[in-house]
């Protein structure tokens, strides 16, 4: 930057001009001034002193004012004329008595003061010096002037072409300057920015408190510098700029800081892209080992705070390292590429999928309901890979196995949990290939019968292979048929029938049991209807819901549809929900119960007693039905404690105005029981099992106790 040199004359000594055409006078004017502090130049004539005065630094001119060709005041105007020479200052010296208006016309030429002859020597010398201090403080300042003109010209030409931009913001906030690179960062000029709030063009980090409490005002106040590296401002047009800020605190007095912006748009896109570069897998485009690791990281602790589970599955190809091998690394690479393809298209959008090695793949299966979930993705990985592929003209079969490790129960971190789906893996190719294997072995037998049960049960739901029995509900004290109640059974082809405990779990878990529910109301309804044409009217079908049933929305509004279109009467039909089903949700519960009453339908409280039995829901909810658990009916004749609850519940049941069923009597002095305390109804294989639709439309309206057993086919 220009330095200025505030006394930069002031060693010099200035050139006195004397300007005389009489040579005596110009030798006395040497003889008077020679001695001063000025270097004395004598010139006889008007022309000589422009020239002398256009060759040097003249400080003063002492001019006669008649001289021949070019006179005083000539020379005074022609000098004034020129910008080098405008400012020098002239005494005229003159010898004739001037008159009022020559001594004007001086003046307005520009001398700055007149002397007549004679003068004082002493006067003159005193003049003279005083104007050539004048004059040297004018040149000085000048100079001064000139150089900070210069040096602001500089400053200014350095903030309009920095690249970076750079803004002045005030004590308040606005912004007081911004330069032209600041204005086009952010697509506006610069006449919009001066003046607005350096916080409304913010966009990260977002500020969401007054600019006193702001980051930048709380540094600024105590004199630190603030810089934030990942910033990004919002451009005119909505868009956004990531910029690196820093913001410096100006001297005291300007009350102000200096913000620096920098454009980091190139380097943080050359940032992620070197990022992913790190972390894919430059040939098949899925994450490396190094981007896997780090998935998983993230997925566990996800997983760790919310409770939930997750699978790693490793998957190493079957047969690989022959064709790479006998077919070229070209063939192989394409090979590794498609396969990387047909396994994330089996998987869910957001499961992670990494090339952890040469033909070595891992996923991780996130959220994960049960082990046996990610047995069925291993299998679906295995059969995609397994197929016939066909490269450079060469068919080729190839296999995969799969070794899975479950979180939290294989291993807790990223390590572990490779190492146990790592050695999983192995123990599927020492199986023999083409399988999966989990790392615990407890898993696998599980797994695999789920996984089969679970697929024949699909096979059994296309195929029909489902029927209804029907077992009967008596009156004990008059031996009235009450009703029925339609029990599943599953037939199947091979294992013959299986009872609903097996396979229900199974079906609500995997929420099929919507599928079949739909079918067991219409066949149970209508098989109903034949059966109470063949009884009475206040026959009552009770049909079983599940805690999933129960808890769907549409349950009421499907009842009602089948009750209609077999034109039954709601108040026949009675639903039988358990304990549990009921507390998994109290409000929805609340609400599904008066959808169900308003339909006219009967509720039953299921295996009453196993479950919470707790007296406040009694008191709640409004119910029809209490059916005592038959494990107390099984129990009450020998344990006084069994006995006691299920005579609590006849009393609770009547005191209520409750129906009360006792499941499960099987045998004469477990009626006699009940009889004498009073229970209403009972169901059990004393009476029936369940029956066939049509071995129940032959079973008595009225039984004969005497007359038991009866001939009813054997237990189903
Ligand atoms: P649950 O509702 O408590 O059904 C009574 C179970 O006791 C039936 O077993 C029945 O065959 C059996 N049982 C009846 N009398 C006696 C007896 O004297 N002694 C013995 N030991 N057992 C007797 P099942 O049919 O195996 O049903 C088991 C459970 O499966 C049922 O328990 C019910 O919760 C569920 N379930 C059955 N059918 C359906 C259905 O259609 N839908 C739904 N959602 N669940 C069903
Ligand atoms: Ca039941
Ligand atoms: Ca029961």
């Amino acid at each position: 930057m220009a330095q200025l040199q505030a006394k930069g004359a002031t060693a010099r000594t200035q050139t006195l001009l004397v300007v005389d055409d009489r040579p005596e006078n110009l030798e006395a004017m040497q003889a008077l001034l020679g001695d001063g502090d000025w270097q004395l130049r004598c010139v006889s004539s008007g022309e000589a002193a422009l020239q002398c005065l256009l060759d040097e630094e003249v400080g003063l001119v002492l001019l006669d004012v008649q001289m021949p060709h070019m006179g005083g005041f000539e020379v005074a105007r022609l000098m004034r004329g020129n910008p080098r020479t405008r400012y020098i200052p002239i005494i005229f010296v003159s010898a004739i008595a001037q008159t009022a208006n020559a001594v004007l016309q001086g003046y307005a030429t520009g001398a700055v003061d007149f002397m007549l002859k004679p003068f004082d020597p002493k006067v003159l010398r005193h003049k003279i010096h005083s104007l050539l201090e004048h004059e040297r403080n004018r040149s000085e300042l000048m100079q001064l002037t000139q150089q900070l003109d210069s040096a602001r010209a500089f400053n200014a030409s350095v903030l309009d072409n920095a690249a970076e931009g750079i803004m002045v913001v005030g004590e308040d906030g606005l912004i007081r300057f911004a330069n032209p690179a600041m204005a086009q960062m952010l697509g506006c000029s610069v006449n919009e920015l001066q003046g607005s709030a350096l916080l409304s063009h913010l966009r990260t980090p977002a500020v969401d408190c007054e600019w006193p409490q702001s980051a930048f005002y709380q540094h600024w106040r105590q004199n630190k510098t603030y810089r934030v590296h990942e910033a990004s401002l919002r451009t005119r047009d909505g868009g956004s700029v990531p910029v690196a800020l820093s913001c410096s605190p100006l001297p005291k007095l300007q009350r102000a800081m200096v913000v620096l912006a920098l454009d980091m748009s190139v380097v943080r896109s050359l940032h992620s892209q070197l990022e992913s570069q790190a972390v894919t897998d430059p040939l098949t485009g899925l994450l490396n080992r190094r981007g896997f690791h780090q998935a998983l990281e993230s997925a566990l602790s996800r997983t760790g705070r919310s409770g939930q589970r997750l699978a790693l599955l490793y998957l190493d190809l079957d047969g690989f390292k022959r064709i790479n091998d006998s077919l070229g690394h070209g063939v192989g690479d394409q090979l590794l590429k498609r396969v990387g393809e047909q396994l994330k298209a089996s998987l869910r959008p957001y499961d992670t999928l990494a090339r952890v090695g040469g033909d070595e793949f891992t996923a991780v299966l996130d959220s994960l309901g049960h082990s046996e979930d990610a047995a069925r993705v291993a299998e679906k990985l295995i059969e995609q890979v397994s197929v016939r592929h066909s490269l450079n003209g060469v068919d080729f079969t190839i296999g995969a196995s799969v070794g899975i490790a479950c979180f939290p129960e294989c291993g807790q971190t990223v390590d572990s949990l490779l190492r146990a789906a790592d050695m999983a893996m192995y123990e599927a190719k020492r199986a023999g290939r083409q399988q999966y294997r989990f790392f615990l072995p407890e898993m696998n037998g599980r797994a695999r019968s789920r996984l089969m049960l679970e697929e024949s049960l699909r096979t059994a739901i296309e195929h029909n292979d489902f029927i209804l029995v029907y077992q009967p509900q008596i009156h004990l004290e008059s031996g009235k048929l009450r009703g029925f109640e339609a029990l599943l059974r599953w037939q199947h082809r091979v294992a013959g029938t299986v009872a609903p405990s097996v396979f229900i779990p199974l079906l609500e878990e995997t929420r099929l049991i919507n599928r079949l529910g739909d079918w067991i109301f219409h066949q149970g309804v209508r098989q109903y209807g034949e059966l109470s044409r063949r009884f009475s009217d206040d026959l009552v079908l009770s049909l079983n819901v599940s805690p999933v049933q129960f808890g769907m929305p549409q349950l009421v509004e499907d009842l009602g549809r089948v009750l209609d279109e077999y034109q039954l009467d709601p108040a026949q039909l009675e639903v039988e929900v358990t304990e549990s089903a009921l507390m998994q949700n109290l409000g929805n519960t609340q609400e599904q119960l008066r959808q169900l009453r308003l339909l006219g339908v009967k509720i039953a409280i299921d295996d009453f007693g196993t479950g919470y039995s707790s007296l406040a829901y009694l008191r709640h909810f409004e119910l029809d039905t209490l059916k005592i658990d038959r494990l107390f009916i099984a129990n009450m004749l020998d344990s006084p404690r069994d006995a006691a609850v299920v005579s609590t519940i006849i009393d609770l049941g009547r005191n209520l105005g409750l129906e009360v069923i006792a499941e499960g009597v099987e045998t004469q002095a477990q009626r006699d029981w009940l009889i004498e305390h009073r229970c209403p109804i009972m169901q059990g294989f004393l009476v029936a099992p369940g029956l066939s639709a049509a071995d129940a439309g032959l079973f008595p309206a009225q039984l004969d106790w005497e007359a038991l057993p009866l001939h009813v086919p054997p237990k189903a």
